[in-house]
């Protein structure tokens, strides 16, 4: 309880804390500012035998024009994908492509970068984002569904109470889901914050998906979550063409190393780009350890120039 106060206490600070500081200890969590950083990255994690999925760091932009450069970013992303024939897929934002401005041009725009990328034979899984944007980003992918796109992929959040809800109309359509805890404040009323709840549904969706015969995509860092939702996999029957573990790049490699040398497939979500400040508190926050040390270093920094 302490401990977790303490957290909280500590991440709340994390917002006002210097760019210069964060961007040192955030470094680990980024491919870099281009897209070479990225594929400079993928080769790197080919080696260790990892696939990867690229997401262009964009939050909220600041007009259309901005979301339909994106888009374009995206394009070249897929374009060189296919012409390396490297081993990624791409993660999409609805936000960045506009939702809250215009969600008509939005979906144009996620159909355009989805119907590209499967002339190309190359996935893609629209991120989820924070509860306002979520049956939007559900919608979208049932229309590029039933569009006949089934290269698109879908995440689903286990602290959000409507989750389940959501996957008794999703199973039909068997979809690939990325299975991930959610990173996002949400009000009690939406998202449960006890994690052994959101464990326990974790859990859930996965034997839900299971049965709905899905190509499951276990997203966490949580040993103890991932060996569990293993055994629901092989208790399934499914061999390591039907699923794949998924972790973000710098975060918890030596589980990463052990999953791959027991056969498992393994995904790293590699981000890059300019805008690397938004994502980068974000998983600071995730980790009480490093965010202790970026609110210290910030401290030191101010004591320093006293
Ligand atoms: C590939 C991938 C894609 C994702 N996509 C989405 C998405 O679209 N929408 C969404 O809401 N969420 C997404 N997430 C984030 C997810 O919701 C969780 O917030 C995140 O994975 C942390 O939860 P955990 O399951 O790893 O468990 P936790 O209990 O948070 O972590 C388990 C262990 O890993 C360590 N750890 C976790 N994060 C860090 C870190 N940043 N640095 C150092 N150690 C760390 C913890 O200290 C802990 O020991 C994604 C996660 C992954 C792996």
């Amino acid at each position: 309880m302490a401990a977790a106060l303490a957290h909280r206490a500590v991440v709340a600070t994390l917002p006002i804390v210097p760019r210069m500081v964060v961007e040192r200890f955030a470094r680990q969590y980024i491919a870099g500012p281009t897209l070479e950083d990225a594929v400079a990255v993928t080769r790197e994690l080919a080696g260790q035998r990892r696939l990867v999925t690229y997401d262009i760091l964009a939050e909220e932009l600041a007009s259309l024009d901005e979301s339909r450069e994106l888009a374009r970013q995206y394009d070249a992303v897929l374009a060189r994908i296919a012409a390396e024939g490297l081993e990624a897929s791409l993660s999409v934002r609805m936000t960045g492509l506009g939702l809250h401005r215009n969600p008509a041009v939005c979906q144009l725009l996620l159909q355009s970068v989805v119907a590209r990328a499967s002339e190309l034979g190359v996935a893609v899984t629209i991120d989820m984002e924070d509860s306002s944007t979520t049956t939007a980003t559900l919608d979208a992918y049932r229309r590029l569904r039933a569009d006949g796109l089934d290269n698109v992929g879908i995440v689903l959040q286990a602290y959000l109470r409507r989750t389940r809800e959501d996957l008794v109309g999703l199973a039909p359509l068997a979809p690939r889901v990325r299975v991930v805890k959610g990173v996002w404040d949400e009000p009690f009323d939406r998202a449960y914050g006890d994690p052994e709840t959101i464990r326990s549904v974790y859990l859930r969706i996965v034997a839900r998906l299971l049965e709905a015969g899905s190509y499951v995509e276990l997203a966490t860092h949580d040993a103890w979550l991932l060996e569990e939702s293993l055994e629901l996999v092989r208790g399934a029957g499914y061999g390591s063409s039907q699923f794949e573990c998924q972790m973000l790049l710098g975060v918890r490699p030596e589980l990463g190393d052990v999953l791959v040398a027991e056969g498992n497939p393994l995904r790293i979500y590699v981000p890059f780009g300019p805008q690397w400040h938004p994502y980068c508190v974000r998983r600071l926050r995730e980790s009480p350890e490093v965010a202790r040390h970026v609110v210290n270093a910030s401290i030191r920094r101010l004591l320093r120039r006293a």
